[in-house]
């Protein structure tokens, strides 16, 4: 074990546990968990916040076999926590199968992703959370047990913020590989926006809105559609992007993922970041909200309201939809939603500042926060938005009363 934690992605958080354990087998983990007071995962680092921490010991889980297999006749992907997206895709393709969606970046770690309810774009597709059917957790005693899709825990089990336990391996669904083309389009007005949010939004399997908020209007719009399914039908008053464009002014084009409407595998198009390079800004941070599908619009012109104060943090703002899941607290818990995220410069107190007014602006829409990005809203709020939480707070007692799994995060969030 060494005791320096280091840092998360952005090196906007520096982790405070008392160490950093990378066990090479799951029994050594269980081990590990039995004898220690306090222990957390820690995934590929990608959340912004105090979140993974714990003032226990930290558990990477990147010494444990990946061992990847597919059982095809349930149609599922068996794969260690640990792993990253971009891994467990290209062994996928390499046998013919695919997920149904990614997030923006291939670089996190299946069991990370899936704790903080982190998704993709479209209107029909759920979080990442919605394809696991089945997960190995390692108790606080550090028994293994296996929680199953249809079990009385599982919906408070996936989006587990790491308060159920260390996730050693996952089910996830996956369907037969497929294409997909992914086409940007420049200078969408506002008044198309506000008219039409939903046809653009469903314009595409994955549709991303990039925007300032300002008077520009959306300046990308990049819609990734099946390749077995007809391109972009209606342009809404768009224009073909001449070049390959980076979402944030004066970004590296060769991390972007492959644009112009040619065909390629669904692993090299539903990101929208390639494996290999650094995936967005990266001194930086974000900073995402989810209100009602039907408050799309409204949230829209709420923002575009504080665009002025918005504008000197801002990298950029990226506007998605996300489909209903049955995940306690997901984001999408129980209702469709339209995602606004935020890239912001690395500046924590000022954006924790604006984010205070962009969560009074989204109040009257009913804000839930991305759990693993910035965000102010402090217990009561959540309660409020969040019904399924005290169903989430009575598992976590009963999984975990010592609270084992218990940081200054989890005391701060949970009612
Ligand atoms: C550049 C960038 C782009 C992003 N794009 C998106 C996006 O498109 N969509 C989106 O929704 N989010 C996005 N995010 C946010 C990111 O997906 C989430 O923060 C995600 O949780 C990060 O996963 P991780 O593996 O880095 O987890 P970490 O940040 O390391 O940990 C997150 C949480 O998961 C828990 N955890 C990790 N491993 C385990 C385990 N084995 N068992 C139990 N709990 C565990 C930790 O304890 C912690 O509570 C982005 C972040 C960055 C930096």
């Amino acid at each position: 074990m060494t005791t320096t934690v280091g840092a998360n992605w952005a090196g906007s958080y520096h982790y405070r546990a008392a160490g950093l354990a990378r066990p090479a087998s799951v029994e050594e983990l269980q081990e590990l968990v039995a004898g220690s007071a306090h222990v957390r995962a820690l995934g590929s680092r990608h959340s912004f916040s105090d979140l993974a921490d714990t003032d226990g010991v930290l558990v990477e889980l990147t010494g444990l076999p990946s061992g990847i297999r597919v059982d095809a006749e349930a149609g599922t992907v068996s794969v260690a926590g640990g792993v990253r997206y971009g891994e467990l895709a290209e062994q996928l393709e390499r046998e013919g199968w695919a997920l149904a969606n990614l997030a923006s970046l291939p670089h996190i770690s299946v069991a990370g992703a899936v704790a903080t309810g982190t998704h993709g774009s479209g209107a029909h597709n759920r979080s990442l959370a919605a394809a696991v059917a089945a997960l190995d957790v390692v108790g606080p005693d550090g028994d293994l047990r296996r929680v199953r899709r249809g079990d009385a825990d599982f919906d408070g089990s996936v989006v587990s913020l790491g308060a159920m336990g260390i996730v050693t391996r996952l089910e996830l669904d996956v369907e037969p590989t497929y294409r997909v083309r992914q086409e940007v389009r420049t200078g969408l007005a506002w008044e198309v926006v506000e008219a039409r949010f939903h046809d653009i939004a469903g314009a595409g399997y994955s549709v991303s809105l990039f925007t300032r908020f300002d008077d520009e209007g959306v300046a990308q719009l990049w819609v990734k559609s099946r390749a077995d399914e007809p391109p972009l039908a209606d342009a809404f008053g768009t224009l073909a992007a001449g070049a390959t464009m980076h979402m944030i002014r004066g970004g590296a084009v060769e991390a972007v993922t492959g644009q112009g409407g040619e065909p390629g595998p669904w692993l090299d198009r539903l990101p929208h970041f390639r494996m290999g390079f650094t995936p967005s800004a990266g001194a930086e941070l974000q900073s995402e909200y989810f209100v009602p599908r039907e408050h799309a619009v409204a949230g829209i012109e709420a923002l575009r309201s504080l665009s002025s104060t918005i504008g000197p943090l801002l990298e950029v703002a990226e506007i998605r939809t996300v489909a209903a899941d049955e995940q306690w607290l997901s984001g999408a818990g129980g209702q469709d939603v339209v995602a606004f995220h935020f890239t912001w410069v690395r500046d924590e107190p000022a954006v924790r500042a604006v984010v205070r007014l962009i969560e009074s602006a989204l109040a009257p829409f009913g804000v839930r926060p991305h759990w693993g990005k910035v965000f102010e809203l402090d217990a009561a709020a959540l309660a409020e938005t969040f019904p399924r939480l005290p169903d989430f707070v009575a598992l976590r007692d009963r999984v975990d009363p010592d609270r084992v799994f218990g940081n200054a995060f989890l005391e701060r969030v949970l009612p």
